[in-house]
């Protein structure tokens, strides 16, 4: 018995990490490449703006509970303003 490699015609693959993903994906990452990605991109955008947690989740369109949730785990350095 042989198994065959073969992608399924619904999956695409990541351009990143190789990784199957659901046709119904947008772009060209899977959902954690997407992830680290924007991670990187509010790091950065952290490095050159004071912005509440709310500002940074509306600047990049992200739920505020991701935001909240990067802070808590000690991802992002957060210097809320007092
Ligand atoms: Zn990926």
């Amino acid at each position: 018995m042989y198994a065959f490699e073969e992608t399924p015609k619904q999956f695409r693959i990541c351009s990143n990490c190789g990784r199957p993903m659901p046709r119904s994906a947008t772009g060209d990452l899977c959902s954690s490449c997407k992830d680290a990605m924007l991670y990187r991109e509010v790091k950065e955008y952290l490095l050159h703006h004071e912005v509440t947690e709310l500002e940074l989740a509306e600047h990049f369109n992200i739920p505020l509970q991701q935001v909240r949730s990067w802070i808590s785990d000690g991802r992002i350095d957060y210097k809320p303003r007092s």
